[in-house]
């Protein structure tokens, strides 16, 4: 089955009591039993539940794993992750990171005895530097936030292998439509579905996908015992967020390669953050392992004042100031003031996370509309 096919096939099957095409929200926490242990595959909704099940293998399918795993919220996803690992355990980990798994890594596992390194991985060498004897997982997101750093996912399998390592790849801002990490040496693929996947901005989840039987097995393990699922009605609107989501990525990416050439070209725009141009120092590697290069684009506006991207940012229509991205709607930020307030202005300049940086979620609207936006909202600096 192709890609297209998968996201509104796969897993999927009309209701077998009333011919319903759409998978029911069963709305249940529980189940009957004709006699103790007599069911029809169900006995509690924490354990497992139809519509969540579909959900489940429609993301195996998509990822092209064999086991599909939902959660509350990306977060609670990458929870579930870490605790298959024991205190005296370390993790190397992407340092250009989204900020509430650096938030979880250091603020809350640190305390349970886990250790995390954080390093730049464009370079896969640096990574085998980092490995001991207590290394027991690698943590890979790329393309990177709010940087579009790409990271070599088949490198980073490769050394993973090696060294008998669980190797995670945060897919959130590739999607399986750009993107397959369990193809390319991955274990374990996690998302926050609240961003491409769901699509429209109506629903907080997470997921973990894997193509390994014991693996999966404590995963399902820990899902069951932590118990941060998420609900039928949300299992459903992600299920029905995924239907377009090769057609929506396709506007994404289409929307998103107008518009870095229209910032690159534009006289007030100072540097532009995306995987597609040439000049990307990862440029080869993303067009080696992504089938097209999203919709996520950051930049910085000459002269580097602060003052100036709130400017920008407080002056566009079609696209939102707000947290989040994937969405439909066009949505923009300011990393400095908003997901990365928290870190010294030094440590975050480091890594280009600079006072002027903007960072936008390119939506599924009308180009022209897209371009006229940031071009009057530019025009008033
Ligand atoms: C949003 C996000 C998360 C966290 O997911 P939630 O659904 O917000 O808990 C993790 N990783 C990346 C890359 C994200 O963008």
């Amino acid at each position: 089955m192709k890609f297209g096919t998968k996201t509104i096939h796969a897993g999927q099957e009309a209701d077998p009591t009333t011919g319903a095409i759409m998978t029911p929200i069963y709305q249940t926490s529980t189940y009957i039993q004709a006699s103790p242990g007599d069911h029809k595959g169900y006995e509690y909704s924490r354990t497992g539940n139809p519509t969540r099940s579909a959900l489940e293998k429609n993301l195996a399918a998509l990822e092209n794993g064999t086991h599909g795993l939902c959660f509350g919220s990306g977060l609670g996803a990458i929870d579930a992750i870490i605790k298959l690992l024991s205190p005296g355990d370390e993790v190397i980990s992407t340092n250009d990171l989204y900020g509430g798994t650096y938030r979880i890594f250091t603020k809350i596992f640190e305390f349970y005895g886990i250790k995390f390194h954080f390093v730049g991985m464009e370079n896969a060498d640096k990574v085998e530097s980092y490995i001991n004897e207590n290394t027991k997982m690698i943590w890979a997101e790329t393309p990177t936030n709010p940087m579009l750093n790409i990271i070599d996912i088949e490198s980073l399998g490769t050394i993973s292998k090696k060294h008998d390592l669980i190797f995670v790849v945060d897919n959130t801002f590739a999607t399986p439509y750009l993107q397959r990490p369990l193809d390319l040496g991955a274990d374990i693929v996690m998302h926050s579905l609240t961003k491409y996947m769901g699509g429209h901005s109506d629903v907080v989840m997470g997921a973990a996908i894997c193509k390994d039987d014991s693996l999966a097995e404590r995963l399902y393990f820990i899902q069951n015992s932590c118990g941060a699922v998420p609900g039928p009605m949300d299992s459903f609107l992600v299920l029905r967020g995924i239907k377009t989501l090769h057609l929506r990525m396709q506007r994404h990416c289409e929307n998103g390669k107008v518009i870095a050439n229209f910032l690159k070209d534009h006289p007030k725009v100072g540097d532009v953050y995306w995987p597609g141009f040439e000049s990307h120092p990862n440029h080869d590697v993303a067009k080696r392992q992504m089938d097209d290069f999203g919709g996520m684009i950051s930049f910085n506006i000459v002269g580097n004042k602060l003052e100036d991207a709130v400017t920008v940012v407080s002056n566009t229509h079609y696209f939102t100031l707000a947290e989040s991205l994937g969405g439909v709607e066009s949505l923009c930020g300011h990393p400095a003031s908003m997901t990365h307030a928290a870190i010294p202005k030094e440590e975050r300049e480091k890594t280009g996370v600079v006072d002027s940086l903007i960072r936008l979620s390119v939506g599924i609207e009308d180009i022209e509309d897209l371009i006229a936006d940031l071009d009057q909202a530019l025009a008033k600096l």
